[in-house]
């Protein structure tokens, strides 16, 4: 059974029994939105359950910061008026790839769920960075996070200081590069700015606890990079990365040394292909390849 890991007046974050998973709903007097609802047919019945005692009649939103099966696996048990995806994920071409690791997973535990399992159809798709959607006095804002996975993004509640970051600056994973260290790097620096410009205190990762302040989401957003960083160093310089170091900082390491591998063979490539070069001599000219936010907010109004 999931249980509730954090709650205040807006937020709730349920937690799954599975992989520290958080799903998250919020409450404002306009409107309910559900993130990532998940993963065991009872926990996403236990959400659904809670959404159906304070909804009231508010309409609701539901939303997915990115494609990944443990993410998607509770669509169906809702009946939202709306639907926010990112515009990669509604183009994914993996789409009946990932419904087909739900089926895998549920059939290996002789799971049956009471509602099907489809991909998200997205009625609102964030093709890029800023784009804005308010629902009365609730402003919402969506940035595009690729580098986990291609189609990952973060969505900000301007009147909560939430920012709900997706598989992002973990408590209890190191960053699990799927996609592309490049733009796992780029989503990193962009953090700041996005910061500036909607000034959250508090983020919710996909896994493990929220970080409750600046110093913690900033600490984890270091930790990120630093072993980003480490990890390319070591395939440069062909110096084996100092795997221990990583086990003292994580805490599952039986599970989580694939993705490590996984990260040093993604990257190897990488770096063969020259996606990304190793300086040694690091100056702060290096930083300004960074991506500026493109543009003004574009704002889109309820109908
Ligand atoms: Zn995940």
């Amino acid at each position: 059974m999931n249980k509730i890991i954090f709650r205040d007046p807006n937020i709730t974050i349920f937690q799954s029994a599975l992989f520290m998973t958080n799903s998250t709903v919020i409450s404002t007097d306009d409107v309910i939105i559900v993130v990532d609802p998940g993963w065991l047919p009872d926990e996403v019945l236990a959400i659904r359950h809670y959404v159906e005692g304070i909804r009231g009649k508010k309409p609701l939103y539901l939303m997915f910061t990115h494609s990944d099966y443990d993410h998607i696996i509770g669509y169906k048990a809702f009946e939202a008026d709306k639907v926010f995806v990112s515009k990669a994920m509604s183009d994914n071409p993996d789409k009946e790839k990932i419904i087909e690791q739900i089926l895998e997973f549920d059939e290996q535990y002789y799971i049956e769920r009471p509602y099907p399992i489809e991909f998200p159809n997205g009625d609102f798709t964030v093709f890029r960075d800023g784009v804005q959607y308010r629902q009365g006095n609730t402003k919402m804002t969506f940035y595009l996070t690729p580098g986990h996975t291609a189609d990952s993004m973060m969505i900000v509640i301007w009147q909560l200081g939430l920012c709900i970051a997706g598989d992002y600056l973990s408590n209890v994973e190191f960053p699990f590069i799927y996609h592309s260290s490049v733009d796992y790097v780029n989503t990193l620096e962009k953090l700041p700015v996005i910061h500036d410009r909607n000034w959250f205190t508090r983020m919710i990762p996909g896994h493990g606890a929220p970080a409750l302040s600046i110093n913690d989401w900033l600490q984890r957003r270091t930790e990120s990079l630093a072993y980003i960083f480490a990890l390319r160093e070591s395939i440069a310089t062909r110096i084996p990365f100092d795997e221990s170091s990583l086990w003292v900082r994580y805490r599952f390491p039986r599970l989580q040394q694939k993705y490590h591998l996984d990260n040093i063979a993604l990257m190897t490539r990488e770096f063969e292909q020259g996606l990304w070069e190793w300086d040694p001599d690091f100056s702060l000219q290096d930083i300004s390849h960074v991506q500026p936010l493109e543009g003004r907010p574009m704002e889109q109004d309820e109908e």
